[in-house]
């Protein structure tokens, strides 16, 4: 058994990391396990305990070796690689800023609705900037009520938007859609400024502060996505930005990587590692960034991870000439490609078979004997194919949220 011990509030816990499983420890057991004062009782319940752990691993693989794990049920669609700002880290500005036409849209829909297993699908608008086809975002919300109704599927709609071109009309949309909304802010005033200026140079702030300030008018709870470069680690003071200024429910982040920045020194790391331990200890639980709150809901919940995320399995990344990627963030790889719509469903789920294969064994051969394995699933595949050099940072960070998990928050 591979564990770890915490003390909480002077209640004990043992998480089991093979299977994920959090169980509270009487003084006894927690004695047993660390000071070696042997009890029968204990010896015993060790047993059942492992008995369980193998139970629930082997259920674990059986949903893994399943069939239905390669059904997509997120289609993102990438309706334009046109961007109204010039963010210092990006790639899509430098893209010939191209759409996606209404054909390929319906086609896509159709393709994905009529041949899917399942039931429930969420549809994802992103780009460069989703809201500058804010009328084909409209009609591909019509469209796909349509289809709902004839394959019989419940749709749900997610967007990834920089918050600076919404309007009442905009928002009253998304809001009416009951779309999930994930807004990009790297954080306050001059840092959002620097990192995610307008094309041409203006600062976009105090644009998407005051649209912020209207979806909070209509919705009680927003979360925000912001990327960290090594020009400003500045987490604690982003946290406390969007806690206390903007008051959003939520945020997560990411590390902007090379080779978009600059590469991060072991003492930029560091900073960012030692930000980040000192936001976990905040009361207000909002502090806590997505990222780690995902790590301690997946102990939580006692799940095992074989696997990251839905690259590959149910997520199907549309790009504006019809060919499919595994998710946003490998659009456009050629050697990553999975296939484009119309094709031979059988053969398209062929080639989402042997991406996940290939990812399995990467992790496998780059994580070794990581005990974090089954709690991270090999962090993100995109990382670990491209060899981005944020990998490092975001194991660090997964590390850091086992480490300081609070199990009574
Ligand atoms: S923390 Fe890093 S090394 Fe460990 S399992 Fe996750 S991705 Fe692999
Ligand atoms: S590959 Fe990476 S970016 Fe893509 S869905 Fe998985 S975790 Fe997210």
């Amino acid at each position: 058994m591979k564990y770890k011990l915490y003390q909480n509030n002077k209640r004990k816990y043992l998480l089991d990391l093979d299977s994920v499983t959090l169980v509270e420890l009487d003084e006894i057991a927690y004695s047993h396990l660390t000071e070696n004062k042997k009890n029968k009782d204990v010896e015993k319940d060790i047993k059942t305990l492992k008995n369980i752990i193998n139970k629930k691993i082997k259920e674990s693989e059986k949903f893994y070796n399943s069939d239905i794990i390669f059904e997509p049920s997120n289609i993102i669609l990438n309706i334009t690689k046109a961007c109204n700002l010039e963010c210092i880290y990006c790639y899509a500005h430098k893209e010939k800023p191209e759409s996606m036409n209404m054909k390929l849209i319906k086609e896509s829909l159709e393709y994905i609705f009529s041949n899917t297993k399942k039931k429930k699908i969420t549809i994802t608008f992103f780009g460069g900037e989703p809201l500058l086809e804010f009328k084909k975002i409209k009609e591909s919300v019509a469209l796909s009520k349509k289809l709902g109704k004839k394959y019989n599927k419940k749709i749900g709609y997610s967007i990834t938007t920089n918050g600076t071109i919404m309007d009442k009309e905009i928002i009253d949309f998304l809001i009416k859609e009951n779309f999930s909304l994930t807004l990009s802010i790297d954080g306050c005033e001059y840092i959002q400024n620097f990192q995610r200026p307008f094309v041409g140079g203006k600062g976009s702030y105090e644009k998407i502060a005051e649209n912020i300030e209207l979806i909070l008018e209509k919705r009680k709870k927003l979360n925000v996505r912001a990327t960290v470069t090594n020009q400003k680690i500045e987490i604690k003071k982003i946290a406390e930005h969007f806690i206390k200024e903007l008051n959003v429910g939520g945020y997560s982040f990411a590390i902007a990587s090379y080779p978009y920045t600059k590469k991060w020194t072991e003492k930029e790391k560091k900073k960012l590692y030692k930000e980040v331990e000192e936001i976990i200890e905040e009361k207000d639980k909002r502090f806590i960034p997505l990222n780690i709150s995902g790590v301690w809901e997946t102990i939580k919940k006692g799940e095992i991870k074989k696997y990251p995320c839905g690259a590959g399995l149910g997520i199907v990344s549309i790009d504006i000439d019809g060919k499919i990627y595994p998710c946003q963030r490998f659009t456009g790889e050629k050697d990553y490609e999975l296939g484009e719509v119309g094709m031979q469903w059988e053969e398209f789920i062929n080639y989402k078979k042997e991406f996940y294969k290939k990812v399995v064994k990467k992790i496998e051969e780059d994580c070794g004997l990581c005990e974090l394995r089954n709690i991270c699933g090999g962090g993100c595949p995109y990382e670990l194919l491209t060899k981005s050099k944020s990998r490092s940072i975001s194991c660090n960070l997964t590390k850091i949220g086992v480490e300081k998990l609070k199990v009574g928050r």
